[in-house]
């Protein structure tokens, strides 16, 4: 019996260790998912910081570029259909939760091309810094004939700044929508990223 115990032990703890090792591939997964999106978002906002119209039109807004650019160093990007989808909610936001949905599962229930991760305190809906990339972040589908396409920069980066937007202003679609900020609308101030590109 106590021979079978000893047994146990190395047992017992194999599957934990695999889990760490799985994690930390994941978690590495992620950090690379992070780079790509932050680094995509950066070159956006220092694209808008520099062009007087854009700033203005932030301005106008009450957004701090300088703000949503410190937001970006700090928001983490999961790609839903990535090895990191694999994570759990819990895994992410570091709060528990039920059900405890893998964010692969959470992507597919919603339509959002992006969404940030939150939960409701109480009578607060607080909204983290975890902002999950779903399909439609990396390919768009023709209303038309049903084929794929990828999903460009300048959307991908459109989408990001959205995503950003939820965070530093804490405001819903609803409200973003109302006050005329959805990032298309915003950036419709500021000269199109090809046609300043051939200009530069
Ligand atoms: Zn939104």
């Amino acid at each position: 019996m106590k021979f079978q115990y000893a047994w146990l032990v190395p047992l017992l703890l194999l599957p934990g260790s695999t889990t760490g090792a799985a994690s930390a591939y994941i978690a590495n997964r992620a950090s690379r998912t992070t780079e790509l999106a932050r680094q995509l978002v950066l070159q956006r906002l220092e694209w808008l910081a520099g062009r007087n119209e854009c700033r203005q039109a932030f301005i106008r807004e009450k957004i701090d570029l300088d703000q949503v650019r410190a937001t970006a160093y700090e928001v983490r990007f999961y790609n839903a259909e990535g090895p990191e989808g694999e994570l759990r909610f819990s895994d992410v936001v570091g709060k528990p939760a039920s059900p405890n949905e893998q964010i692969r599962d959470l992507a597919r229930g919603l339509s959002a091309d992006a969404f940030v991760l939150g939960y409701q305190d109480g009578r607060k809906y607080i909204r983290s810094k975890e902002v999950i990339l779903n399909r439609g972040y990396f390919w768009q589908t023709n209303a038309q004939d049903g084929t794929w396409r990828m999903t460009t920069e300048e959307e991908k980066q459109a989408l990001l700044l959205h995503e950003l937007l939820h965070i530093v202003l804490n405001r819903d679609d609803d409200d973003l929508t109302r006050r005329g900020l959805c990032p298309l609308r915003l950036l419709a101030s500021c000269p199109r990223v090809s046609t300043a590109a051939a200009s530069e």
